[in-house]
């Protein structure tokens, strides 16, 4: 049962006159599912993040009631059977908890989505609610998408042109889907923040037409970082909502909502998804977004409006086998990102005393632009500083080649464990060139926006022994 109708199931009663006698009836039964459910969840956000990552809503009452099953059961089923036309009259107005056709819900994208909505509100008492997509992308169009609807009329906003303001310090794919399908197709203006550390370039780039903030933290390849929380101020200062993708950095290491965030959109198929199984994505919401535009109920509930109202239309469905693989992934989340961040250290430390290395960029190095915010930012949830596990900064990092783009390339071909791949967040390390991968899309113009030279190899540093990570790296830097 999905998160999102368990709570509208919940909030109704069955006294509704409008409702014939064996549809309210089906609600009162409804209601007693969702009051059930609500308990669970409210039983299991009391655990630490790894036991939460592991258990997930599956608790022992939902295993019996599978024939034991001890694992979340995968329903590959494009629909639900109804009992009666009552019931389906009502699951169908969204009455009671219920999943109707996988399109719309299925139970086991909806136990991956509570798995992920108490992981994202960890540490918090925010209820937050989640909406996974068929890819980061989806995640990402669906998210922002929601926010290109005119204002109401007579406000300053119905009057301007519509705009958005992003970092450009971002994913490709985003940086075309701004530029292209909102600028260049719609006419939206897109107000691109060039350094995201400078908190005044947020602020001037807001204006009456503005319909979200949106921002990237580490940015993907750049590991640009900004302060989450100053540039949410700034954000619902003027009554607009803050979406940040926080993909490279996973739950494990930032919760961008308990910093103030209104929007969170990951990108499932990287750290999260780390074995490399499936494409997927998510959004995650707060309750009561700030927002210009749009109906109450889309300000109320962000992820579970969009969930049953664009989201349905839209289609962009996640598989049900692609949510099984997710949720297999995301019960070792936050060893992985440990082990990796902690290689990934190791290596940039290393890359960054080479000769053949122009300039490495990792949150994690003290000399890094971005550092002391990452620190603040970014920490190892339930990590200790005693136990030496409290800072940790992620499994990628990016570097230049002295001798520019042949070099870059030449070193990238001597690779031999590191795999040549446009690709991040996996088990295996994981070596692109985003010059001519991910960003080659957005052309030497958009490159340079974004600070992306032809030398820059973003690494990805898996869960190898970081010592032979080095040898493949010393080997393929000293070719010639
Ligand atoms: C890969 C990625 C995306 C897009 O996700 P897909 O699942 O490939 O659609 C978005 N943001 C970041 C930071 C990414 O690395």
């Amino acid at each position: 049962m999905s998160h999102a109708l368990e709570r509208q199931a919940a909030e109704r009663t069955a006294d509704d006159p409008a409702w014939s006698p064996g549809v309210r009836a089906a609600v009162e039964r409804g209601r007693a599912r969702a009051g059930a459910a609500t308990a669970a969840r409210a039983r299991v956000r009391r655990l630490r993040f790894d036991t939460i990552a592991i258990h997930g809503l599956w608790t022992a009452e939902a295993a019996l009631a599978a024939d034991g099953s001890i694992s979340e059961p995968l329903v590959p089923s494009t629909a639900q059977h109804f009992e009666s036309a009552d019931e389906m009259e009502a699951a169908l107005a969204y009455l009671v908890p219920s999943w109707t056709y996988s399109r719309m819900a299925n139970p086991t994208l909806a136990a991956l989505e509570g798995t992920l909505a108490l992981l994202e509100g960890y540490g918090t008492d925010l209820d937050v609610s989640c909406c996974v997509t068929g890819s980061g992308m989806a995640a990402i169009a669906m998210a922002t998408q929601a926010f290109l609807v005119p204002a109401a009329a007579g406000t300053p906003t119905r009057r301007a042109r519509p705009s958005i303001v992003a970092s450009a310090k971002c994913y490709g794919g985003t940086f075309m889907l701004f530029a292209e399908r909102f600028a260049a197709e719609r006419g939206v203006a897109v107000r691109w923040v060039a350094d995201p550390l400078d908190l005044d370039a947020w602020q001037a780039a807001i204006d009456d037409g503005t319909r979200f903030v949106y921002g990237e933290l580490p940015s993907n390849p750049g590991l640009a970082v900004f302060d989450v929380a100053a540039v949410a101020r700034i954000a619902h200062a003027h009554g607009l909502p803050l979406i940040v993708d926080s993909t490279i950095a996973t739950p494990a290491l930032l919760r961008p909502l308990a910093l103030g965030a209104d929007v969170v959109v990951h990108s499932l198929s990287k750290a999260i998804g780390g074995s490399g199984l499936a494409i997927g994505g998510a959004i995650l919401s707060r309750p009561a977004i700030a927002t210009r535009v749009g109906p109450p109920e889309m300000a109320a509930d962000f992820a579970t409006w969009v969930k049953l109202h664009p989201f349905r239309d839209h289609g962009p469905a996640l598989a049900p086998q692609a949510a099984h693989a997710f949720l297999v992934d995301v019960r070792t989340l936050r060893g992985r990102v440990d082990r990796w961040s902690t290689s990934a250290l190791t290596v940039a430390t290393w890359l960054s005393r080479h000769p053949q290395v122009a300039a490495v960029r990792y949150p994690g190095l003290p000399f890094d632009r971005g550092h002391e915010l990452a620190a603040r930012q970014m920490q190892l949830v339930d990590g200790d500083e005693g136990a030496g596990d409290a800072h940790r900064y992620g499994h990628l990092l990016g570097f230049e080649v002295a001798g520019g783009r042949e070099a870059a390339r030449r070193v990238f071909d001597g690779l031999e464990l590191i795999r040549r791949a446009t690709d991040l967040g996996r088990i295996r390390s994981v070596a692109t060139i985003p010059a001519i991968s991910t960003h080659q899309q957005q052309g030497e113009a958009g490159r340079s926006l974004a600070a992306i030279p032809d030398s820059l190899i973003s690494l990805s540093i898996g869960g190898e022994h970081p010592a032979d990570v080095i040898a493949d790296l010393d080997a393929a830097l000293s070719r010639d």
